[in-house]
């Protein structure tokens, strides 16, 4: 049996803030602003499992409100979220991101990402797909004021 999970996120790209996307920080003049770490992608990812799951979503198990995840690094929420699949007696067959950010150009981080990503949700490269796109200078995301996410990801039972 499948079950297949979107998620969305977008996080505000502020100054004085690392920008960490997928676990990896990448150089650049601003970051993302947040509770957490802000790491948008991986919030991402962390909505479309539990989507799939059918078990809610990332603020109501992991409230911004509660400051155990004021600064949070968002691998460690990831992984408490890989443990409710695996719970639920799935595994991941893959999941297929899309990062819209004017800036900076992220297509020299994209493998490193990929990389990341695989080594710490424990799957192989093959299974976890990182695109990125600009905006072409429209909106807030466009003007380099916000990093949005797209993901979808396809579970199968175990
Ligand atoms: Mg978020």
């Amino acid at each position: 049996m499948y079950r297949i999970g979107q998620g969305f996120d977008i996080h505000r790209l502020v100054e004085g803030r690392p920008l960490i996307l997928g676990g990896v920080k990448i150089n650049h003049t601003k970051g993302l602003l947040g509770h957490s770490d802000a790491d948008v992608l991986i919030h991402a990812i962390i909505d479309s499992l539990l989507g799939a799951l059918c078990l809610g979503d990332i603020g109501q198990h992991f409230p911004d409100t509660d400051s155990r995840y004021k600064n949070a690094n968002s691998l460690e929420l990831l992984k408490n979220v890989l443990a409710m699949v695996e719970k639920s007696g799935y595994k991941i067959v893959n999941i297929d991101s899309t990062i819209q950010a004017q800036e900076p150009k992220l297509m020299p981080h994209i493998n490193s990402i990929r990389e990341n990503l695989s080594q710490n949700m424990l799957i192989g490269l093959k299974q976890i797909s990182v695109k990125a796109k600009t905006y072409e200078k429209q909106d807030s995301i466009g003007k380099g004021e916000a990093i949005a996410v797209y993901c979808n990801t396809l579970l199968m039972k175990a």
